[in-house]
């Protein structure tokens, strides 16, 4: 008989542990399972900020496939998708194309620009491995750049984030730790340097109780962030932004404009016809599409709402690891052709933010307040669970967060 074939797109936080389940639960007599990547390696998304910021080399965010799916049991693909048929059960990729009977989505997510002029064009973004050393490099060579110029020239030694959100504050954490040894490096005078963070909203770290809210601002102005918050960018340029509050504007010239104020789903998913909110699929409690059985979607290609507050869950590692137990169940049961599927509810355990190297702000166990080194004790902890989760324990040993005085 003809094994039903199941194709998973993307090895981020949501497809790799799809894969890496089902490869678990059900066996290559009963399926043929491809999983499509467009690296040989699953990254860390959670850790870009700090390959961004040159705090941590890009390999200790990447985990090669091959260390954690099983080759014998999945057939990889390396390739780049380019859009999905869901009606011909198809899957179009640069190299070819492959055929479905069941599909699930883990696209991941790209930034969102809200239209505003320039951004495409002229902001770095902290999408993927690629994009975050090319930010590193960025800033490095700009700083090096600045001392072989005959003119003054601050925009060089500038740098720009535009949202105080999770992603924006986590970066900036970063970067304000490493300015001492990059402001060492190139022989620039400190003083000089400016790190501003551009907030549109009327606080940073929207969604943060406001006595964390408070303390992590405080941390990194002492560190020589400047914050422009109720600040809007209109514009983004070669040269620097523009940006409005209280309909006054102001041009703030910069070399290093790093653009982290939100994010959507692939659009590869709406391109396919899906039906999107925001470039997320609004999907089914079983994670199916509203109107394809056969196709899961699991991470920031999906939409979750949260019953609660009426909002939407914003897209997280930690929902997209979750989606994955339940994926992986409902595809083993459409394979079997069951009828029990599994509803998925996300489970918030915490929320961590960094700060910089040695402190964090976060909410754990639901209301349990956590600054400083206790909170980011508590990250390194969430990071190395997962490690412990996707490869056990060879990789958290080789991968893992250990050194919790730093
Ligand atoms: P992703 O992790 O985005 O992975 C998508 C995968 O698909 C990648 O492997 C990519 O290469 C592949 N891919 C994309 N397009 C194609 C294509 N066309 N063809 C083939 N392959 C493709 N969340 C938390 O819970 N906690 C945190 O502390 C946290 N910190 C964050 C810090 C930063 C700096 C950022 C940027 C995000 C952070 N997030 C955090 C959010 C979290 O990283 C995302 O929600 C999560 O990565 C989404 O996982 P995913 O499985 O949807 O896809």
């Amino acid at each position: 008989m003809k094994k039903p074939k199941v194709v998973v797109l993307g090895a981020g936080y949501g497809g790799i542990m799809t894969t890496v389940k089902l490869q678990k639960m059900i066996g290559t007599n009963e399926v043929d399972l491809t999983l499509v990547n467009k690296h040989d390696y699953h990254y860390q998304t959670t850790w870009l900020h700090e390959s961004s910021a040159g705090t941590l080399h890009h390999d200790r965010t990447r985990i090669p496939i091959k260390d954690v799916v099983d080759f014998n049991k999945v057939n990889f693909v390396q390739d780049t998708v380019i859009s999905i048929d869901p009606k011909a059960k198809k899957v179009i990729l640069e190299d070819g194309e492959l055929e479905y009977d069941y599909l699930v989505i883990g696209l991941g997510f790209e930034s969102a620009t809200f239209g505003i002029k320039g951004i495409e064009e002229h902001a770095y973004t902290i999408n993927n491995v690629n994009s975050s050393r090319l930010i590193r490099d960025t800033i490095e060579y700009n700083f090096s750049l600045y001392n072989n110029e005959e003119e003054e020239r601050p925009e060089l030694i500038t740098i720009v984030v535009g949202g105080a959100g999770f992603t924006g504050i986590e970066f900036v954490g970063e970067v304000a730790n490493r300015l001492p040894e990059l402001c060492h490096e190139y022989d620039i005078d400190p003083s000089k340097v400016r790190l501003v963070t551009v907030e549109a909203g009327p606080s940073a770290l929207a969604g943060f109780d406001p006595e964390l809210v408070e303390y992590a601002m405080n941390r990194l102005e002492a560190k020589g962030v400047e914050f422009k918050i109720g600040t809007a960018i209109k514009e983004a340029t070669a040269d620097g932004i523009v940006v409005e509050k209280d309909g006054v504007q102001e041009e703030i010239k910069t070399k290093n404009f790093v653009w982290a104020a939100g994010v959507r789903g692939n659009s590869i998913v709406e391109k396919s016809g899906f039906e999107v909110n925001r470039g997320r699929v609004q999907i089914r409690p079983d994670l199916r599409t509203p109107d394809y059985d056969d196709v899961i979607v699991v991470g920031d290609c999906a939409v979750i709402m949260n019953e609660e507050t009426g909002r939407p869950y914003p897209p997280t590692a930690q929902i997209a690891i979750q989606m994955a137990d339940v994926a992986a169940h409902n595809v083993k049961v459409m394979v079997r052709g069951g009828s029990e599927f599994k509803e998925f509810t996300p489970n918030i355990l915490g929320t961590v933010a960094s700060l910089g190297e040695g402190d964090a702000i976060g909410v754990v166990f639901g209301t349990r307040k956590l600054f400083g080194w206790m909170a980011s004790v508590m990250k390194k902890i969430i990071d190395n669970r997962y490690l412990l989760k996707l490869g056990g324990i060879g990789l958290l040993l080789k991968k893992g967060k250990f050194n919790i005085f730093k």
